[in-house]
Parts: structure tokens; sequence; C-alpha cells
């Protein structure tokens, strides 16, 4: 205990953190003195620790036990163990207990974290949003310790649930077997609660073991991915093979005996069960709890090492968590992972709006979930999403609205050149936007192809390529000596417009001309590649081209 110069006159006695001290009637060390509230430092239940916890519920119940004492009752504040909740932008975040940083800092080993990320309510009832949970508790003997959880809706009812069994002294088992409200529309069969006790419970029970998302730079355990192909190549754990769980019976012996296996899936319970499948078969197998979800969450930008597996198709750049994690959750903070840092010595408000990086970093899980389906208690897929390549990043162009334009004969470009001005013409003249704000792109392939290149082009091997593509030039009715329509691509290439010319036809083509004129195809596809018109890009097929197109939010013609 200490004084402080500002309360000597009280003469009272400040505890650790620099609040007053209290005993549990609220009495300070002067025994005609009672303070209560943000003042005061009060011993955490779960740690035992003194704790500045500023909550008003709390204040107000210790207030009550003040006047009750100081009545003549023998009333008892009973600790506090941090229950709040905060809202912003949409999002709730609410915690209660202790946080894995203050278990750390008050010399608590004997823990365990679980993830996860269950709807709000049952899948099959529409509207489900994510809940991304995670629970402390004692891995000898269950007793809940802390949770924290962050989503859109129904995620403080969880957590004061859990706050509750807090409470009475409850155990992972109590969570399992909770009788909860159930409807489609509110919950699910198994509520969050309750998935989160199954989950803990199974480790409690030695049912499955857990890996440790920090130790994820460290280990040499492989890394398994018992998640569909599809979803693996959306992205997926650095280094991590992919085993699609149906196929794990038959597959097993490919993997090793003499290595720890890491599972993961997309939220956790496909990788259990691959879990229980292996350690049944003498594997040593541990979840990633919360699967690549909370990978995602806790890696934005991929595992900062290199595993001894070589990796295959990290998507982790690519993910919408990206954009808020990775200002909020820098690389050296690798040890802190997702929702450790709400430290309870520091609760409340302060510490959820000051704590930049732990509510960015939960920000941006929220954020991210909003563009992914749900985990029902009972399990779903994540929503699908297209995959991103870099060599179609030039499709990324400015303008707020997108549109691409699908040519494949003379005709159709003749067509979608007139379209695409009016685009630009109706947009100007109904909206008062700017070409700056219209992303246009036409793509030229099939017959349309060679209308992507100069007039040099033209006037060189106008005779083949009129020839190949049975088109001539409708004012001499000959074959074009000239790109017939150049200056309607110079006019929209000045407004903005970008071109996508199919390498595939260029192929033939180049083939058809070195023919006629006697060289190589590759020297002849050189030569084309070389004389695109203005703002074209040489994309492998035009077809191709359409479809990323698309993925990227252009609407779509085909002239
Ligand atoms: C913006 C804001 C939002 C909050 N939202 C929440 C929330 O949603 N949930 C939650 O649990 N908690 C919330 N809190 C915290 C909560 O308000 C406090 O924890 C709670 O009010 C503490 O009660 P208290 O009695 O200790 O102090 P206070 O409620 O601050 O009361 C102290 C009183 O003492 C008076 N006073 C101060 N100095 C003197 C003096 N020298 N002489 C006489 N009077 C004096 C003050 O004017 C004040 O009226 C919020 C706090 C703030 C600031």
């Amino acid at each position: 205990m200490r004084r402080q110069a500002d309360w000597d006159t009280a003469g009272l006695e400040l505890g650790s953190r620099g609040g007053i001290h209290v005993d549990d009637q609220m009495r300070t060390s002067d025994p005609n003195i009672w303070a209560v509230g943000d003042a005061v430092e009060i011993r955490s239940v779960i740690t035992g620790v003194p704790e500045l916890i500023p909550l008003a519920g709390p204040a107000n119940r210790q207030g009550r036990i003040a006047a009750e004492v100081i009545s003549g009752r023998d009333s008892r504040f009973r600790g506090m163990q941090g229950t709040a909740v905060c809202g912003f932008f949409g999002i709730v975040v609410a915690m209660t207990g202790a946080t894995e940083k203050s278990l750390k800092r008050a010399g608590n080993t004997d823990f365990q974290a679980v993830y996860l990320h269950p709807g709000h309510h049952a899948a099959y009832y529409p509207g489900a949003k994510p809940i991304h949970m995670k629970l402390l508790f004692n891995r000898t003997d269950g007793r809940i310790l802390g949770a924290q959880a962050v989503g859109e809706e129904g995620v403080e009812r969880r957590v004061d649930v859990i706050a509750m069994a807090m409470q009475m002294g409850g155990t992972v088992f109590d969570l399992e077997e909770a009788e909860l409200c159930y409807a489609p529309q509110y919950g699910a069969a198994k509520d969050p609660v309750n998935v989160c006790g199954m989950i803990a419970a199974n480790v409690v029970r030695g049912d499955v073991a857990l890996a440790d998302w920090t130790g994820l730079s460290s280990t040499t355990a492989l890394i398994l991915d018992v998640r569909d192909p599809v979803e693996f190549e959306q992205g997926a754990i650095e280094g991590a093979i992919n085993i699609p769980l149906g196929q794990l019976r038959e597959r097993a012996e490919e993997l090793p005996r003499d290595r720890e296996i890491w599972i993961n899936c997309g939220v956790g319970q496909r990788a259990y069960y691959a879990c229980r499948l292996l350690t049944q078969r003498g594997f040593q197998a541990r979840n990633l709890s919360g699967g690549y979800e909370s990978y995602r969450a806790c890696y934005p930008q991929g595992v900062p090492r290199g595993l001894t597996t070589s990796a295959r198709n990290c998507g982790a750049g690519h993910c919408p968590y990206t954009i808020l994690c990775v200002t909020s959750f820098p690389q050296d903070k690798e040890s802190e992972v997702l929702m450790s840092e709400n430290d309870s010595s520091g609760l409340g408000r302060r510490s959820f709006l000051t704590t930049v990086g732990s509510g960015a970093t939960l920000l941006g899980v929220a954020a991210a979930a909003r563009a992914q389906s749900p985990q029902a208690s009972s399990g779903s897929a994540e929503k699908w999403q297209p995959m991103r390549h870099k060599e179609d990043d030039w499709l990324e162009l400015p303008g707020q609205h997108r549109f691409i334009f699908d040519t494949t004969t003379p005709d159709s470009m003749n067509e979608s050149l007139l379209f695409a001005g009016n685009f630009y013409i109706a947009n100007s003249n109904g909206y008062g936007l700017k070409d700056a704000d219209l992303a246009v792109v036409l793509v030229a392939r099939h017959r349309s192809t060679p209308f992507g290149y100069t007039n040099a082009i033209w006037e060189k091997y106008g005779v083949p390529i009129s020839t190949r593509q049975n088109f001539v030039d409708p004012q001499t009715k000959e074959a074009p000596k000239v790109n017939v329509y150049s200056r309607q691509i110079d006019g929209l290439v000045r407004r903005g417009t970008h071109f996508a010319v199919c390498q595939m036809a260029t192929r033939a083509y180049a083939g058809v001309i070195a023919a006629a004129v006697g060289t190589t195809p590759d020297a002849i596809y050189s030569e084309l590649a070389a004389n695109l018109v203005p703002n074209a890009h040489l994309v492998p097929a035009g077809i191709v081209a359409v479809n990323r197109a698309q993925e990227r939010g252009y609407s779509f013609m085909a002239g």
C-alpha cells in the first residue's frame, strides 16, 4: 500500500494500481470513510489481482453495499470480473472475465483458449451473422476464466450468459449443458454458448488436443488443411497441404507418424473430426482452433516466417480482413492473437477505444464477417468468393461504374464501340458523371481480335487478316489497309476505355499471317503484341477477361 500527497488529507491508502484501497465492504483504510466506483481498486474474482475497472454496474452495486454496511448490515462486495460491452459502426464487442494477457500477467499458465465463429442464429434462417468468440478456461478443471466476442448481433447475450455462469463458479461443462432460448430467428439448437462449452469440454476431457496459433511461426508440425480443394485454392495457411476430410481415411498413410500434424478447416469442425480420425489411428494430431477464419484474423499478412513445407496457393494477401487488419496488427505482435489484447486492467471504454490495435483487429474480423456466411452450430460452408490473380489487376480501373463489352465479330465490335460511346454520353447527360467516373473495357476476341491491332499491322497484313476474318473494308469492299475502327477506338481511348485483346486468337492470327508471308508464327506474334491499340492488354483469352471482369463487378454486354 502507498500514500499519495493528494490523498494525504484524507489519509487514505492507495492500491498497487493507484486506486483507493477498500475492503470487501467498501471501507477505506479510514474506518469512517467508504469509497465506491471508478476511484477504487477491486480484486478480480478471476485472477485475484487488484484492478481498476471503471463500469457503472459495479459502481452502483458497490454504492448499495456501502450503504448497507453503513446501516449495520454485514454485506460484502464479491469482486469484479469486468463484464463490458461496446458498440461502434454496427459492430458489438463484449467481454467478461480475464483475457489471455491478464492471465499471463497474473502468472496463470494452466489455461486454454478456444476460438469459434458460430452464427448468431440458425444458419437455415436468413440473416445469420457470425459471432467471433474466444473462450478461456482452466485446462484442468474446466472453470471458465473469460470470454471475448465480436459480431453484429447476439454478441452481448452470449457474453452475459457466460458472465453469469462464471459468477456461479461455472465450468465449460455447464456451458455445454446450458439450456437457453432457441427459435431459429434468435438462436440455434446448439447455441454459440453451448458450442463454446462443447469445444472446450472436448479439450478438458482429452478428446482433442489443440495447437497454439501463436506457435505457427516456429512449429515443425505438418499443417494439414481438410477443407475442400475449392476452399483451399481460395486461400490457405502458408505451407499447408490439402487433404479434404472426405478423403482422409483413404489417404491417411500419406501423413507422417513421426511429426505433429496441425489440422485446420474453415472454422474448426471438420478439423475436429480429422483430429479424432487421425488420433485414433496413432497420429499426433492437433486442431488449430477456429480454423482458417481464425488464421485470417491472426495472420492477415500470412505467417511471418517460412514453414518447412512449400507454400501452396496462400491467399492471405487477398483476404477481406487485410484492409483493416494490416493497419492494426503489426507483424511483430504475432503473439498477441485475436482478442488477446482486451486487458482487463484497463477495462471499459478506455481499453476498448484506446487499444486501437485490438479494436481495429476486432473490427477487421467483424467487417470481414459481413462477407462471410456464418457457421451455424451445426456447421456450414463459407460464402464462395472468386479467386483473384495479379494478371487481372489491370481491371481495377478508376471509375465508380464498371462495364465490359464482349465482341467476337467485326459487327459486334462496331456496335460495342457505339454503345460504349453512348454509355459515356448518357452518364454525363443523365447523371453529370465525368468519363473518369466510368470504367469501360472492350474485349476483342475471336473474329474481332484484329481490331485490337494498330493501323500499322493492318497496312502490312490486311490481306491475310481479312481472309481469316472473312471481313472487308465496308468502303472499298477490299481487304482493309487500316484498322477501320481506329477513329472510334481512339475516341474511346481518350475517354479512358481499355481493351482486352485475346492472346489465343492472336496466336492463331500470327500463324495465318506467318504462313502467308513466309516467316515464323512467333515472330509475327511478337510483332502483333507490340502493336496493340492504346490502352490494350493482351489477355490470356478474351473469354477469361469477360469472366474476370464480371467477378470484379463489371456489368456485361455481349456485342
Ligand atoms: C462517456 C461515458 C460513457 C460511459 N458508458 C458506460 C457504459 O455504457 N457502461 C458502463 O458500465 N459504464 C459506462 N461509463 C462509466 C461509468 O459512467 C462510470 O464507471 C461510473 O459512472 C462510475 O461511477 P462513480 O460513482 O465512480 O463516478 P461518477 O459517476 O463519475 O460520479 C462521480 C461524481 O462525483 C462528482 N464530483 C467529482 N469531484 C467532486 C468534488 N470535488 N466535489 C463534489 N463532487 C465531485 C462528479 O461531478 C460526479 O457526479 C461511461 C463513462 C463515460 C465517461
